[in-house]
């Protein structure tokens, strides 16, 4: 078997194992494969093994890989992962299934224009700095509240969820909490968090979606 497929085999089975533990009973959890920098060729196996929703981290790379796959392939969900500057708003609501990076009022005044020019409505998640890492996208976790309701309420954005990369080398539990408290703030239901290293916790922390690149793929050499 295709070593990327047997990984997701893997993947699958863990998120499984998670959710069974988690308290309560949350909806399935939603497994984003993260295909950024692996070709079209090396992303075909794990479609035909079952995965149907994939996560790239830029609007160029996946308007090169991505038209001919969803041609080929007519149920699959694609989400924009890495932020997302204003010039590429466009390309991004014609081709995007989901945008994880809605970060600052600006873009939600461009992503308003542009779902109404286009008449498509990618869904959309807030993403939080819950390490306020002063170099790392997203809006700050005191701000979040008032920022998603500014989304709803003056830009007319269907918001759906919250998502965040807590800082590399801390315990990623506190963060996942912290997403998880300031979803139910403001009322949201999805929370997108949890890579190759910490889905496992993130599920048992009340993630809805977790969003796994090398522990499928393989080990990336650039980007
Ligand atoms: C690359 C990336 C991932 C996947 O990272 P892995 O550690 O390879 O699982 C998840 N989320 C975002 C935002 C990414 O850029």
């Amino acid at each position: 078997m295709n070593q990327s497929v047997e990984r997701l085999n893997a993947v699958q089975a863990k998120i499984a194992a998670a959710e069974k533990d988690r308290d309560g009973t949350g909806d399935p959890v939603t497994l984003v494969a993260v295909s950024k920098t692996w070709s079209a060729d090396e992303i075909r196996p794990v479609i035909e093994a079952g995965a149907r929703v994939f996560g790239e981290n830029k609007v160029q790379e996946a308007r090169d890989k991505w038209p001919g796959l969803k041609q080929e392939f007519a149920d699959l969900e694609l989400r924009l992962l890495g932020p997302l500057q204003t010039n590429k708003v466009r390309d991004a609501v014609a081709l995007f299934d989901v945008i994880e990076t809605v970060d600052r009022e600006k873009l939600a005044a461009e992503l308003s224009r542009e779902i109404r020019k286009q008449g498509r409505a990618p869904r959309l998640y807030v993403q939080v700095n819950t390490g306020r890492e002063p170099q790392k996208a997203g809006i700050d976790p005191d701000e979040t509240v008032a920022f998603v309701t500014r989304c709803q309420d003056v830009h007319g954005l269907e918001i759906e969820g919250l998502m965040c990369i807590p800082p590399a080398g801390e315990d990623p539990a506190p963060h996942f909490d912290l997403l998880a408290k300031l979803a139910d703030e403001t009322g949201l239901k999805r929370r997108s968090m949890g890579m190759s290293g910490d889905y496992e916790t993130a599920i048992r922390h009340g993630a809805s979606s977790v969003r796994v690149g090398s522990a499928i793929f393989g080990s990336r050499t650039y980007a």
